[in-house]
């Protein structure tokens, strides 16, 4: 049997099977036809958050984060960069902490930016304080080695 990874489209939340060997060859969400990867952070709300980390089979890297927050807009394009290295072996994806105060709670989030890992839903990992792209990547593989 071929491998085979399962995402959630970034536009429509659906959930993809893709041969893993094939996920760096521009797949498409088999329901809304968009791509399942597009090298930039996907912004996602609580609700569809907690959607992606059921279904994503790929390491998660979430960049929390609020609008208020200096550092973490000075961190957003490094993270913008980090996703073009890291996809297609992880998922990066963005939660305003604004928008999400319930699931920040619960995460017990108590500084911005935070980065977390998640792998197989869990959180396995996270960094407070902002960073350049080069150490974001070299922190997500060294808690979750995908080479
Ligand atoms: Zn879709």
């Amino acid at each position: 049997m071929t491998p085979t990874t399962q995402i959630a489209c970034p536009q429509c939340d659906a959930a993809n099977r893709v041969p893993t060997a094939r996920l760096g060859d521009g797949p498409r969400c088999g329901v809304c036809k968009a791509p399942l990867f597009t090298g930039k952070p996907v912004a996602l709300s609580e609700l569809r958050f907690r959607r992606h980390l059921r279904i994503c089979e790929l390491p998660v890297l979430v960049d929390f984060w609020a609008s208020w927050c200096g550092p973490c807009r000075a961190m957003a394009p490094a993270f913008e960069a980090a996703a073009a290295t890291l996809e297609p072996r992880m998922r990066l994806l963005k939660v305003s902490t604004e928008e999400a105060p319930g699931l920040a709670a619960e995460l017990a989030i108590s500084s911005i930016p935070t980065l977390a890992l998640f792998a197989a839903g869990r959180e396995i990992a996270r960094q407070a304080g902002a960073l350049p792209a080069g150490r974001i990547i070299a922190w997500a593989e060294s808690v979750f080695p995908t080479k």
